[in-house]
């Protein structure tokens, strides 16, 4: 599969203390919805500002179609909305359209297919401050795919709207996405990337919790949180055992995350065997996604 785009420990600091990006890496392939999925403040809108240059990078490394295009070139392949959508309010949805083609050097061609696709044509003579707020997200949408971009990033897609405009945006993501257009996007709600993304990568306080398919973290087997003298030597022995997903260690503890079932004393014995003692053990029965939930009340 073709990669879009490849991010390599990403970090971010703001000022001194702020770590809003710590060592993210994942992969976009072609076709595939991702979602970034975490609760405010823990980093989504700060890597997709990286990856779309209006936000340095601490360190790291981000990479545009397997590098084959300087970022200024490869970013003319991606439609982003990160900001509230932003037009000229007493110019038609066709006249700002137009515009934007004109600016970017579009057929006005596009203009039509991209409106009919949102669900606007009927409304294309309509004065943009006259839009409600889920038509103006539509308008925007329909603005970042006239040059028929590779990957469409969205961040919060949904925040603002009502139900009949949540449903409205979800179903035209889905239908971008049956096109052939990649997505990206970024969003507090568990829900919302269950029901439109194909991947996930879950973030909080901007380090990586999971990264994978949408259906594995729902079918996730729960985790432990464990603490022992030598965290390093911990992950380690862990990573050997055929159960675990994943490690993360986080202010001193260490979070394993289980692809098969497995109980507290077995895991206890295997370590043991391992030279491992741990000082705390602590089976967390909820499956991720319940504790996801639980983070984003
Ligand atoms: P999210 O999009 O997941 O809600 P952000 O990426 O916006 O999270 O923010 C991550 C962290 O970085 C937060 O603690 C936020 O306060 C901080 N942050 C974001 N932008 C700035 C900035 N320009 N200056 C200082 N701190 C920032
Ligand atoms: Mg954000």
């Amino acid at each position: 599969m073709e990669t879009i785009l490849s991010i390599n420990n990403l970090n971010k600091i703001f000022g001194k203390k702020i770590h809003a990006v710590n060592n993210v890496s994942f992969e976009i392939k072609k076709g595939n919805v991702y979602g970034i999925l975490g609760p405010n403040g823990s980093g989504k809108s700060t890597t997709l500002g990286i990856v779309l240059n209006v936000v340095n990078k601490t360190s790291g490394d981000f990479s545009w179609f397997n590098g084959s295009l300087e970022t200024h070139d490869a970013l003319k392949k991606v439609g982003a909305i990160i900001e509230r959508p932003n037009f000229y309010p007493y110019m038609t949805a066709q006249e700002n359209l137009e515009l934007v083609c004109k600016i970017k050097n579009i057929p006005f061609t596009k203009v039509t297919e991209k409106l009919e696709l949102v669900g606007l044509l009927d409304r294309k003579d309509s004065k943009f401050k006259t839009f409600s707020l889920g038509m103006k997200q539509r308008l925007a949408i329909a603005s970042a795919l006239l040059n028929d971009p590779e990957i469409l990033i969205l961040d919060e897609p949904t925040n603002g709207l009502d139900p009949q405009g949540i449903r409205q945006i979800r179903d035209l993501i889905r239908l971008i996405a049956s096109q052939g257009t990649t997505i990206l996007l970024a969003s507090h709600l568990l829900d919302e990337v269950e029901k439109v993304c194909s991947h996930v990568v879950v973030l909080r306080f901007g380090k990586m919790l999971y990264e994978g398919p949408v259906d594995a973290m729902a079918s996730n087997e729960g985790f432990f949180e464990l603490q022992a003298k030598d965290s390093n030597a911990l992950i380690t022995i862990l990573m050997n055992h055929n159960s675990v997903e994943k490690c993360v260690e986080e202010e001193g503890k260490v979070l394993v995350f289980l692809k098969n079932k497995l109980e507290a004393d077995e895991l206890n014995q295997f370590l043991f065997e391992n030279q491992i003692v741990l000082s705390q053990l602590i089976k967390k029965k909820h499956s991720l996604e319940e504790q996801f939930l639980q983070l984003t009340k």
